[in-house]
């Protein structure tokens, strides 16, 4: 998997919002701060961090929730948007319509040494072969001794034309050897020699070989591991090789990917291929939609948000919350909490983390059975009047006998009930308002990491 560390990190954080029972200011910050150190692990600039991460913050403290949304899914999408926005800027058309447009169409690939241009000369050729293109390679590199062979070797295995001369030495001259035959092909990729570092050495060949070849399009290959220095090379070559676009190759082995994918997002030759591995197949079109929608595990989270969604539903929350604040908690709302716990995890567990409940001393052998009382509170409800189930207080005397008779239940059942409630809100009253919602919070997560999820 691709930038697995921090795929795992921002995944974890939005399964956060996911899980949290109310959208607010500290799980907002809470968010952005695992947002930061998830990108900085990453070896993204500082600098981008805090401006990404800020952007995040602001939008999500002062735009109002669309209406077709909840605010979790709201908060979700300006995560995506904002990393989206940070690696996509600098749209374009597909290369591959590009390429249709010009015979031949001339891609040649700079860097340095070890950044993977031969490796990638092959994937590229295996990619737009596979997509009806019909596809010619040559190398260039007179300084590696192997480089010929390894050209040669990939070329014959993905079974497309090769060209070079072992014999030459001046990487223009190769080029203009092959120049007619090379002119029956749709695409022509060019493999070039690299150095240590842009030195004034390998600019000055690229800069003839640029000349020679006049290519359509020029890659700066980049190995991924050099995470968030990649600017200033992108930067560099694009500044004197002519380069437009960059691929960033080895993602799939390292930690500081996110920084060298989001350094060159930001210069003027944005990322267009991606290598994820040594194979020939191990080369995708950089698309940050996708992208970003993959390393967030946008399915996932969009299951996990339905979930949760299923169980208690915001306006919910936002309910018991109010209610329980004002002291106006009934019995349908306990009945309400109750069924929506049962949801989410084995009731036995669930009643300890209600608030009140876990506190209420209910006897073992209650809870034991609570699923089956839970289903006869409901009959019990049934019978009662809006009044009584609104104050349920005004339930004594005459009132028990008929509404347990009216259940089918007995007195007993009924009185139980009724200590239930009274003990839950005694305990309700109890709780501070401020300390109301960290509790909930708690609860809900010692629920979620208990039983209730599989990711
Ligand atoms: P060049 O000197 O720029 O031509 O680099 P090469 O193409 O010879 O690649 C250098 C090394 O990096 C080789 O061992 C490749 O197999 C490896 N490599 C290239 N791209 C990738 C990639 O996307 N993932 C992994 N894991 N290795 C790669
Ligand atoms: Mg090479």
């Amino acid at each position: 998997m691709v930038l697995e560390g921090l795929s795992n990190s921002l995944k974890g954080t939005l399964q956060k919002i996911a899980k949290a029972l109310f959208v607010d200011d500290k799980l907002i910050n809470e968010l952005v701060k695992d947002i930061q150190r998830a990108l900085l692990q990453s070896d993204v600039n500082v600098q981008l961090v805090l401006e990404i991460t800020k952007r995040i913050k602001e939008r999500a403290l002062k735009e109002e929730t669309p209406k077709t949304i909840s605010k979790k899914e709201h908060l979700v999408n300006i995560v995506y948007e904002e990393l989206v926005n940070f690696l996509g800027k600098g749209e374009h058309k597909s290369l591959l319509e590009e390429i249709k447009t010009k015979k031949p169409f001339k891609i040649m690939l700079v860097g340095l040494f070890g950044s993977g241009k031969t490796t990638t000369t092959g994937k590229l050729a295996n990619y737009f072969k596979k997509r009806g293109i019909k596809t010619a390679v040559i190398t260039t590199d007179t300084w590696r001794p192997a480089a010929y062979d390894q050209l040669e070797q990939t070329a014959k295995k993905i079974n497309v034309a090769f060209f070079g001369n072992k014999q030459e030495k001046k990487p223009d001259k190769i080029y203009k050897q092959f120049e007619k035959e090379l002119n029956e092909y749709d695409l022509v990729i060019i493999d070039t020699a690299g150095r240590d570092a842009l030195s004034d050495e390998l600019i000055e060949e690229l800069q003839l070989l640029n000349k020679t070849v006049q290519p359509d399009q020029a890659f700066l290959v980049i190995s991924a591991d050099i995470g968030q220095t990649a600017q200033k090379q992108a930067q560099a070559f694009h500044d004197n090789c002519n380069v437009k676009g960059v691929i960033i190759t080895k993602l799939d082995g390292t930690a500081k990917g996110g920084g060298s994918l989001i350094a060159c997002a930001v210069t003027q030759a944005p990322v267009r291929f991606i290598g994820t591995g040594e194979k020939t197949d191990d080369l995708e079109e950089f698309k940050p939609e996708g992208f970003v929608g993959r390393i967030l595990g946008m399915g996932d989270l969009e299951a996990l948000l339905e979930k949760t969604k299923e169980a208690f539903t915001e306006q919910d929350t936002e309910e018991i919350k109010d209610k329980m604040l004002k002291g106006n908690f009934n019995l349908q709302d306990l009945y309400d909490q109750m069924q929506a716990m049962k949801k989410m995890g084995p009731l036995s567990k669930v009643l300890d983390l209600i608030p009140g409940m876990g506190q209420a001393n209910i006897p073992k052998d209650l809870i034991k059975n609570q699923e089956v009382k839970i289903e006869k509170w409901k009959f019990l409800m049934d019978s009662m009047t809006a009044e009584e189930k609104e104050t349920p207080e005004v339930i004594t005397g005459k009132r028990i006998e008929r509404i347990s008779k009216g259940s089918g239940t007995s007195t007993s059942e009924l009185r139980n009930l009724l200590k239930q409630y009274r003990q839950s809100k005694k305990l309700m009253k109890m709780m501070k308002p401020g300390s109301l919602e960290k509790d909930m919070q708690k609860m809900m997560q010692k629920m979620q990491g208990g039983k209730g999820f599989k990711f």
